[in-house]
């Protein structure tokens, strides 16, 4: 049996890739992954379809998505997000550690594949009410990232496998690739497991997008540490990191963070793996408007160090390092109307209310909360800081789309520890809602060295041939941190050169 190309994982970064290769010249393009039918679409399926890109405001945009009338049009507030904004948020984010090269890949890439998914009929729309908030009567933006998908991942991985479809990838579910066909150094193929047995399928090029290790909890306490076991998997159950290993045996070379990953705050009662109705609604990003206190009633993080964007995908791991693993998020009457409907819906979320904090503190000790007087105490203290910074400052404004640098640091009172640098206002006027929430780990930060041009997967000694990459899978990219939406950019991306890469292979 022969392909010109084989692509392993039906995530974004492998449909784009299959996509790619078909649309570049290669005639039979074999899709597989070794879930069923029923889980298509990998992560990609559970994702917000948050995609980040270069652009130059509003009218770059407009011609692209399908959500905007023009009367809507007068009233938005989006400014340009530049080539140098996008790098600098990965540089900033990784720690200085990232990549400059493939880094620099992304973000050059980035604006233009969103015009060909677009071409393909992904349904681009201005991300409203992820994105904005509406301030004075305009709709203002905020964080970087303005563009997603109508329906979401489900929206996203349906367009994408409607694509595939009329561009005639086969794709064969429940099918496993468990090693590399390899002849004089090239990769000739791969071994599948299909139907109870082994079936080696020859190919010019194999494009490895099978996502990271983030769903196996061995190699999670392996990588990440002890402790990570207890992390809710907010996407697909089968991304086990296979396929590193199998890509390690032909002689890949592994890069990047590997003792970190991308985790968020996720609702306490969400179930273990990801859910493919609610997917990621279970996601709980509220905290810039409120706080979050862990068992003992303490505070842990800044809750307005930076946009929700630029922090969210590291708290994940700051609650699961509190004792038990999990906190609380807390607001009062003033912030609870602003909380996103669908990730705190009265369908989606368990809300604790209370007309005082000692009656919230009363009831939160019912679900875990085990110092009632420290909560109270740490509310009190939190509010004291926020009205002296107040009385020191009577001429700013909260605004939630601006980092407003209403905060907890004054000059009057001894500094909290941590303290909240934007968005702190008081927790004061009833009622008081709290929900609890612990670690959801989305994906792993370490991967396979690949060339930044290419996507070719890397030896020690240079690119082996007839091997590619795309998506979680590729390491060197993000470090302990992430800019919200670049996931899904960085997959389509190095998808989209991997398949063309792939297009140019010869074979043996
Ligand atoms: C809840 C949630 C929300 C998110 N929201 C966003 C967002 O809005 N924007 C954003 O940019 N990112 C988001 N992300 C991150 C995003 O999902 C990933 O960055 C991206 O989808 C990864 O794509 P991928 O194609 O590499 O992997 P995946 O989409 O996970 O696909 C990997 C596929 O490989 C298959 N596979 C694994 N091993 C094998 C094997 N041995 N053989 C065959 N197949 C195999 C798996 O079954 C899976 O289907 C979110 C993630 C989650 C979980």
């Amino acid at each position: 049996m022969f392909y010109d190309c084989i692509v392993v994982g039906s995530g974004n970064a492998g449909s784009c890739a299959a996509l790619s290769a078909k649309e570049n010249g290669c005639q039979k393009v074999l899709l597989v992954d070794k879930c069923s039918p029923d889980w298509v679409g990998g992560n990609g399926y559970f994702t917000a379809g948050a995609f980040r890109t270069v652009h130059d405001g509003l009218d770059d945009l407009l011609p692209i998505v399908q959500n905007v009338t023009p009367e809507q049009a007068n009233r938005i507030d989006l400014d340009p997000y530049s080539r140098e904004d996008f790098i600098e948020d990965i540089m900033r984010l990784g720690g200085r550690r990232s990549d400059p090269s493939l880094a620099a890949s992304v973000v050059d890439g980035s604006r233009d594949t969103i015009d060909w998914l677009a071409g393909h009929q992904v349904p681009f729309i201005l991300s409203f009410h992820r994105q904005a908030f509406e301030v004075g009567g305009r709709q203002k933006f905020w964080g970087g990232l303005v563009l997603s998908v109508e329906g979401g991942g489900k929206g996203l991985i349906t367009a994408e496998h409607l694509a595939l479809a009329k561009a005639e990838v086969d794709i064969w579910f429940d099918c496993p690739v468990v090693s590399l066909l390899m002849r004089n150094s090239t990769v000739t193929g791969v071994v599948v497991r299909r139907d109870g047995s082994e079936l080696s399928i020859q190919s010019r090029a194999v494009i490895l997008a099978a996502g990271g290790f983030e769903a196996n909890s061995e190699l999670r306490i392996a990588h990440l540490g002890m402790g990570w076991e207890k992390a809710k998997v907010r996407g697909t159950p089968f991304n086990t990191g296979d396929c590193f290993a199998i890509a390690q045996g032909v002689g890949a070379k592994t890069i990047g963070d590997w003792a970190s990953c991308h985790s968020t705050t996720w609702d306490f009662n969400a179930p273990d793996i990801g859910d493919r109705d609610l997917t990621n609604q279970f996601t709980k990003s509220g905290y810039p408007l409120g706080i979050m206190l862990n068992a003992n009633g303490e505070r842990f993080v800044d809750e307005g160090e930076d946009y929700r964007n630029y922090t969210y995908a590291r708290f994940g791991k700051a609650i699961l390092l509190q004792p038990e693993g999990f906190a609380f998020q807390v607001w009062d009457s003033k912030m609870i109307g602003l909380l996103r409907k669908e990730e705190y819906g009265d369908e989606i979320v368990e809300k604790v209310f209370a007309g005082t904090i000692e009656g919230l503190a009363q009831k939160l000790s019912k679900i875990g909360l085990v110092d009632q007087v420290r909560f109270i105490e740490t509310v009190q203290v939190y509010n004291a800081a926020v009205t002296q910074h107040k009385l020191e400052n009577p001429n700013w404004h909260w605004d939630p789309a601006v980092k407003d640098c209403l905060s907890t640091h004054s000059t009057h009172l001894s500094e909290l520890s941590p303290s909240k640098s934007h968005w702190a206002e008081s927790i004061d006027k009833p009622p008081f809602m709290a929900v609890k929430v612990c670690c959801g780990i989305t994906f792993t930060f370490g991967g396979l060295a690949i060339d930044p041009v290419s996507a070719a997967v890397l030896s020690e000694s240079g690119p082996i041939p007839g091997l590619f990459c795309a998506g979680e899978m590729v390491g060197g990219l993000f470090y302990n941190n992430y800019p919200g939406g670049s996931g899904l950019s960085a997959g389509a991306v190095f998808g989209r050169k991997a398949g063309v890469s792939a297009s140019k292979c010869q074979g043996l």
